[in-house]
């Protein structure tokens, strides 16, 4: 399987994302937690990144091409993979089909989770992550037994810098604008499977499963 998740921020890709990856034993690739690491590691890449970050923007194109282009080249990757937050532009999307087309590879499918505004800002502010393992919770609709505490690992939990409610809204414009017309660019190409992200997460889980293997 070689999938992309798309959607706005904070419609539950990277939690389907857990469970996607567990269940076809592919690597998960999430561009958000590329940078993330590389912010934690205080790399020169996350310092880049991060000043785009805060303010909810999208870091330039040419810097996540590159990491998505070499991750793609590592051995994991030859048995499939599960893009998550990566395209967000029309460029990236046309650039990681040149980078399929010279490893002689396809698309499966772009699973597309819409959910409406209201309740991906709740989601985004109610979100907490794990320092530790990342594991994500939510403080109302996926909480973890201790409170900020992971139910996984055991480390402490923690509120994103961006997922402020000023952020969070920047972002949604900047999906709106850069990365929706990503849907038509995919749907033109036959991929892409429409999920409605508004259920629990075990139905949402549920309908991906069985839309990718109907
Ligand atoms: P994204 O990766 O798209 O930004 P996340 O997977 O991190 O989104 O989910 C955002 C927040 O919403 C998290 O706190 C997560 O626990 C919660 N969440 C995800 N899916 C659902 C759902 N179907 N119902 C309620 N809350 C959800
Ligand atoms: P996410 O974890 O997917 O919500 O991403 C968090 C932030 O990382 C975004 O708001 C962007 O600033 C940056 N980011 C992640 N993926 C990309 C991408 N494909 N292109 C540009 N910026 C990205």
């Amino acid at each position: 399987m070689r999938l992309i998740l798309l959607g706005p921020p904070g419609a539950g890709k990277g939690t389907q994302a857990s469970a996607i990856v567990k269940r076809y034993d592919i690597p998960h690739i999430s561009t958000g937690d590329i940078f993330r690491e590389n912010i934690k590691k205080g790399t020169e890449l996350g310092l880049k990144a991060k000043s785009y970050m805060d303010k909810g923007l999208l870091v330039p194109d040419d810097l996540v091409i590159s990491i998505v282009k070499n991750r793609l080249l590592e051995d994991d990757c030859k048995k499939g993979f599960l893009l998550d937050g990566f395209p967000r532009t029309l460029s990236q999307g046309e650039a990681l089909d040149e980078v399929l087309k010279d490893m002689g590879l396809e698309l499966t499918r772009v699973i597309n989770i819409d959910v409406e505004k209201e309740v991906l800002i709740e989601r985004a502010i109610g979100r907490r992550v794990c320092k530790e393992c990342g594991a994500t919770y939510h403080i109302k609709f996926s909480p973890p037994k201790e409170e900020d505490v992971c139910d996984k690992c055991g480390g402490r939990l923690f509120q994103r810098d961006d997922d402020t409610k000023e952020t969070i809204e920047k972002r949604i414009q900047v999906y709106t604008e850069q990365t929706k017309p990503l849907i038509d660019y995919y749907t033109k190409k036959g991929l892409i499977l429409n999920i409605d992200g508004s259920k629990s997460i075990e139905s949402i889980f549920q309908d991906i499963v069985d839309s990718l293997e109907a």
